[in-house]
């Protein structure tokens, strides 16, 4: 663990590039003993892309330091699912049109059929990229009305926006009045009367404003909807991040991540909804963007034939001819700066593929527990330099092979540090007592934990594959190392 830095109580050196100010800050968590990141998951309606995994990764590297910097148990990072969007209902209705008109499926068991399959697949995809769990994933449908635990809900949140005089409802919605909240466009710098002054495109009769953003809209029968004050409908996107991030770190928190794309609207609106209805100066303090992914020199697009998922990667050869190791893609994201665009080519893997070859093949060298380097940790505070951190590992590579074995320890260490597959043998063991555990929290139907359990093994590479014993029908778990 590193020392405690002069300064801001809780600061450890970290710097950190925030998009509110667009500058490099010295991170000091509110409260040191619970450092608290939000970051926005994925759509589940089709598998995740390449471009989907970068946030994943680059976040995965930073809440693997703040564990290294703060302590595993004093980290608490929130990815959430959105499992309600139009985009999801279309689907439903392609895959499962037929078993809905004949009335075999209802809509919203159709929906569910998509949104668990993608859900599953994304899990399997991000743990091939050797990512951690969060610790909370929590799903965008199980926080539109008021829970019985009491953890802050979307209905709730636009009661609080409208008893405020920061929403109101007009034509079957509850939208968002941005002309309440003088600060708004601060996070994207976008002033409201510009937004205003540019709208060319025929203003919605409805909204006071033409930046009014959608909090509520009204479902028709056939569309998915929950019972609200204002009748039966669906939430607007936005509102889902402001909810679930209060419901699990609270009004105000450290850190708010996503793609770059997100700054506007998305964030944007976050930012309006949760600063206005709980009355806060802030939502998060840093606000983190990753930047683009495109591939061979061109945008990503289905249209251009150079579209690819997690999945295709990792299982086809589609892309250069072969098969990539989910590790293969981690190292390749992680070599470009993740505030700077990356191009994705064939190229740029094999670089990654060479490289990583190279540094485990001077980690083998190893004897016993090393120490993760100052200067790994050192440029991995600076606002996440990955490049810098990187080549430090070659250099502990180089020295390693000339027969320096702390520096080989060292190296190894780094490289599980990173999530990088070092382990020579699976411990049985451990994996065994995993299982273990596994089988008994299902025995008490705690279904979250058990797939934290799984998605922590897949993340080691180990595969759980649930089943029946023929013999007595007893439910078993078997498993395999995938990579
Ligand atoms: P979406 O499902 O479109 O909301 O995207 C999920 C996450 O992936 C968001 O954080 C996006 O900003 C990010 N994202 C989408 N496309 C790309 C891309 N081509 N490169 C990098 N990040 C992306
Ligand atoms: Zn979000």
């Amino acid at each position: 663990m590193s020392k405690a830095v002069a300064g801001k109580p809780g600061s450890k050196g970290l710097r950190l590039y925030n998009t509110l100010t667009r500058s490099k800050e010295d991170f000091a968590p509110i409260d040191p003993d619970n450092v608290r990141m939000y970051v926005c998951g994925p759509t589940v309606y089709d598998f995740a892309h390449i471009g989907n995994a970068r946030p994943v990764i680059v976040f995965d590297v930073l809440y693997r330091l703040l564990r290294h910097l703060y302590g595993e148990a004093h980290v608490t990072y929130v990815r959430n699912i959105t499992d309600v969007d139009d985009k999801i209902n279309a689907r439903a209705l392609r895959d499962f049109g037929a078993d809905i008109a004949s009335g075999k499926l209802s809509l919203n068991e159709a929906i569910r059929r998509v949104t668990e399959k993608t859900a599953d697949q994304f899990h399997k995809d991000v743990a091939s990229l050797g990512c951690l769990p969060p610790t909370f994933e929590p799903r965008a449908t199980e926080f539109v009305q008021p829970r019985p635990d009491g953890k802050t809900d979307m209905i709730g949140l636009i009661q609080s926006l409208i008893e405020r005089g920061h929403a109101y409802e007009a034509a079957g919605e509850v939208l968002f009045d941005t002309g309440s909240m003088p600060e708004y466009g601060q996070l994207s710098k976008r002033p409201l009367d510009e937004q205003q002054a540019g709208a060319r495109i025929a203003v919605d009769e409805h909204k006071k404003s033409p930046g009014d953003f959608v909090l509520w809209k009204l479902s028709s029968p056939e569309e998915p909807g929950w019972d609200s004050p204002w009748g039966r409908g669906r939430p607007g996107w936005h509102i889902e991040c402001s909810a679930m991030s209060s419901a699990y770190l609270g009004e105000v928190f450290d850190i708010h991540g996503g793609g770059l794309d997100l700054i506007f609207p998305h964030h944007e609106n976050e930012i309006a909804q949760s600063r206005c209805a709980h009355g806060t100066h802030a939502m998060a303090n840093v606000w983190m963007h990753n930047g683009f992914l495109q591939v061979e020199g061109q945008k990503m697009s289905k249209s251009l034939g150079n579209f690819y998922s997690i999945n295709e990667l990792l299982e086809t050869d589609t892309f250069g001819g072969r098969k990539w190791p989910g590790e293969v893609l981690r190292l390749a994201m992680l070599m470009t700066h993740y505030r700077e665009p990356i191009d994705f080519s064939v190229r740029k893997l094999e670089e990654a593929e060479n490289t990583l070859r190279k540094w485990k093949r001077a980690a083998d060298l190893a004897e016993g527990e090393g120490k993760l380097p100052d200067g790994v940790i050192e440029h991995l505070s600076d606002d996440l330099a990955t490049y810098g951190a990187f080549q430090h590992l070659t250099q502990l590579a180089s020295e390693a092979s000339d027969g320096d074995a702390p520096a080989a320890s060292s190296l190894k260490t780094a490289l599980e540090f990173f999530g990088f597959d070092v382990s020579a043998e699976v411990d049985h063991a451990v994996v065994e007592a995993s299982i273990a555990r596994r089988l008994a929290v299902i025995a008490e139907k705690n279904w979250a934990e058990a797939d934290r359990i799984r998605d922590e093994l897949l993340a080691q590479g180990i595969q759980l594959k649930d089943g029946k014993d023929p013999a007595t029908g007893e439910r078993i778990t078997i498993w395999e190392v995938k990579r």
